[in-house]
């Protein structure tokens, strides 16, 4: 893991990058951040996206030190054919020669919803593809499938757990039957990352019901930390929001963590209303954007700490 200095104005370093190449999921899970995001009915070609991740993944332009890729369900109408070829340049580029004899490689993340997604995009039994993926994360809401692990296809495999905000009106009932869910993930997969429901940043807020909601959201995690130990992580925004409330510093988004959008915009935070920089048209035209990204803090917008 390399310290990300920003010391060569050549390369664009960043610690961690999420690429989100299509908005056209076939899902509404609750909660999604990627359907309240305000942006163009732009998409980037999927080619463009590819080298994107090309670019951090093998060459000296850009570098990361974690890339998430976003694989949404293929819908049955309308962009799936945008999406099917993303998959297909996305290979291409995991599987490059070149990039598997490097030394030093990015860790690769890519989000699933569940087996089904896998196969839709034919990456079932592609174990080539696989192996070069370091994490795979299935979306939250999915159902408990196993053959992922049954086919030994990944290396580790994470499930996202949203608690949502209709928790607040949980008893101890509702609570116990949610850390028993839980743990019978775990039999399951190799970890447990709870999310927290957010609204947008540069939406209205309620920050009551953000108030009582965090309360029971650490409730929960307490419970859950104390039993499943290292196998359950909080998310990420809690600890960074804590931090701030002590330290002063906020969160690394805009500094050393950024989310493409599908038109190529980008926002520090992945849960920020609007993306920064233009409509891209090719690669690096995102990279420019990063760029532009790193002149806006988006934390400046952050209301989590407030409700702590
Ligand atoms: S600004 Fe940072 S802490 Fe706030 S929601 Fe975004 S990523 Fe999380």
């Amino acid at each position: 893991m390399r310290h990300i200095l920003h010391v060569n104005p050549n390369t664009v370093e960043v610690n961690t990058l999420f690429i989100q190449p299509t908005r056209y999921c076939a899902l509404n899970c609750p909660g999604c951040y990627v359907k309240q995001h305000i942006s163009t009915q732009e998409h980037v070609h999927p080619q463009e996206m590819a080298k994107l991740f090309g670019y951090f993944w093998n060459s000296n332009k850009a570098w990361a030190n974690q890339l998430t890729i976003s694989m949404d369900v293929v819908p049955r109408i309308g962009n799936s054919v945008h999406l099917l070829r993303f998959a297909r340049y996305l290979e291409e580029e995991l599987l490059a020669p070149g990039a598997l004899e490097r030394e030093e490689r990015p860790e690769v993340h890519l989000t699933l919803r569940n087996l089904l997604s896998a196969q839709a995009y034919r990456f079932n039994g592609q174990h080539s593809l696989f192996e070069n993926v370091d994490v795979v994360t299935v979306s939250n809401g999915c159902s408990l499938d196993t053959p992922f692990k049954e086919n030994k296809l990944v290396k580790f495999l994470n499930r996202n757990f949203m608690l949502d905000i209709s928790s607040i009106g949980w008893n101890s009932s509702t609570t116990n039957m949610q850390v028993d869910l839980i743990s019978r993930t775990l039999e399951v997969y190799d970890h447990v990352y709870m999310l927290l429901n957010k609204t947008p940043i540069g939406k209205p807020v309620d920050l009551d019901i953000h108030k009582k909601y965090l309360a029971k959201y650490q409730e929960v995690y307490t419970l859950l930390s104390n039993s499943l130990g290292d196998k359950i992580s909080r998310d990420t925004c809690v600890d960074d929001s804590e931090k701030f409330i002590k330290t002063g510093f906020g969160c690394s988004s805009n500094v050393s963590k950024f989310q493409v959008w599908p038109d190529g915009t980008v926002s520090g935070c992945p849960y920020a209303i609007r993306g920064h920089g233009k409509v891209a048209v090719v690669a690096e035209d995102i990279l420019d954007n990063i760029r532009q990204a790193r002149k806006v803090q988006d934390f400046s917008e952050c209301y989590i700490h407030r409700a702590m």
